[in-house]
């Protein structure tokens, strides 16, 4: 396979960004090797400079349920690109996406469209500072919840502990307010509770864990989360940035039927455009400015070209839609299985609906520890495996994969193939 055009490029690039990209992760460092420039994306397809043709399982980090340039998407695009690009007024648009959105999660009664995943985040967790005048809040070790300096906190040593900068420049007075406790060990959450009385603001969690592989919630966890804060007079917030309209309608809390205070939402609300989302209870939101006390603000929140891509990924989204991702990725997930089996090779796969990891290991992953703990080299071989052979998986073993409407009987049977052969090469 042929690369010196993004070779070329990525010496190139290097010279002028920090590591030749505009987000780490997409620099390869975990895989090794060169980064591919994409050229185009077309359905299940990503196309890159030199010529080469990937079946793409990043789908632009779970934003494009639909796999690349939809004709719905493309079309909508084009009608309100020829209106103008940005008001800073409101839209009919803006307001129909909102009416969409609290149709399908029952527990956004109001939300505020902002720019990305990392400003929903900061933000929710904001109002929940506001709303209960505490200040401290709870985050899960390995869970990503965008780059606000506060939610950059990683695990200290003991069991309940105060979370540490995990970048620099992040002074550790801005975490010290950061609790973090292992995925899934809801007596470490409840140790935390008894710690720190009355002081706990939120306790924010992704409900399928994405940021460390794909990690289920264990039976009982979510409930768990939401019994311990309502008890103790704290909020939850739910980061559905990744999984909300992904794992089915309703995100994460429609499939396990739990109902939190806060929900941050993004990714596939874009349709590939910048976007982000925080909504939930109207007397939470409504300490949002202009009607009460918490500020937050954006120039291009709501712009009319993320309200349209996302209103027509939206439309889109039906039961059968749902039901047809659900079986492709079922396949790929049971094929993968089985093609590492057939090559003597342990893995762990887990899917929840259209998102899905394998872990190179035998032993069970249920947080963060157990995701490290996984052969990561291994991984790094398979990617440049599949690579070589059209496949496009995330480029770190510690991300999603993701099933795209654009994903055809045909795209997962050349997927198993190649990987059949990926696994006999890493065995
Ligand atoms: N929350 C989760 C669960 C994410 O996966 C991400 C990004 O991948 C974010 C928040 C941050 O979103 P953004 O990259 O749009 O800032």
């Amino acid at each position: 396979m042929q690369a010196e055009r993004s070779e070329q490029l990525f010496a190139l690039a290097q010279t002028v960004m920090p590591g030749g990209v505009s987000s780490p992760v997409r620099a390869f460092r975990a895989v090794g090797g060169t980064p591919r420039f994409i050229a185009r994306g077309k359905g299940a397809y990503l196309y890159d400079v030199d010529g080469n043709r990937y079946i793409d399982y990043v789908g632009s980090w779970g934003a494009l349920i639909l796999g690349h340039a939809h004709p719905a998407v493309v079309r909508a695009l084009r009608e309100a690109i020829r209106r103008g690009t940005s008001f800073g007024a409101p839209t009919e648009a803006e307001l129909a996406l909102a009416l969409r959105i609290r149709e399908a999660f029952p527990s956004i009664e109001k939300i505020r469209f902002v720019n990305s995943g990392t400003e929903a985040t900061m933000s929710a967790l904001r109002v929940a500072r506001a709303a209960t005048g505490r200040s401290k809040i709870l985050q899960f070790e390995g869970a990503y919840h965008g780059h606000a300096d506060f939610l950059l906190a990683r695990a200290g040593s003991g069991l309940a502990t105060f979370g540490l900068p995990a970048s620099a420049g992040v002074p550790s007075a801005w975490v010290q307010d950061t609790l973090v406790a292992p995925y899934n060990d809801l007596e470490a959450v409840a140790a935390l509770f008894e710690r720190f009385p009355d002081q706990i603001a939120a306790v924010i969690v992704e409900p399928v864990a994405g940021n460390m592989g794909v990690v289920p919630p264990k039976p009982g966890f979510l409930e768990g989360l939401r019994d311990l804060t309502r008890r103790h007079g704290a909020l939850l917030v739910f980061d559905e940035v990744i999984t909300g309209f992904r794992v089915g309608p309703g995100g994460a809390q429609g499939l396990y039927e739990i109902k939190p205070d806060l929900t941050c939402l993004g990714k596939i609300i874009g349709g590939g455009l910048p976007i982000g989302a925080y909504g939930g209870r109207a007397d939470l939101m409504d300490l949002v400015a202009p009607v009460g006390p918490v500020y937050q603000a954006g120039t291009l929140s709501g712009n009319p070209l993320s309200m349209a891509a996302g209103r027509a990924t939206l439309e889109q989204l039906t039961p059968v839609l749902y039901q047809q991702l659900e079986e492709r990725a079922a396949q790929l997930a049971e094929g993968l299985r089985a093609a590492a089996e057939e090559a003597g090779v342990p893995v762990r796969i887990h899917r929840v609906g259209s998102m899905l990891s394998v872990f190179f290991t035998e032993a069970e992953v249920v947080d963060f520890a157990t995701a490290s703990a996984t052969d990561r080299a291994r991984y790094a071989r398979f990617f440049h495996a599949m690579l070589t052979r059209g496949v496009y998986l995330p480029p770190s073993p510690l991300e999603a994969w993701f099933v795209s409407a654009a994903h055809t009987d045909d795209h997962i049977a050349r997927t198993l193939r190649a990987a059949r052969e990926a696994f006999r090469e890493v065995a």
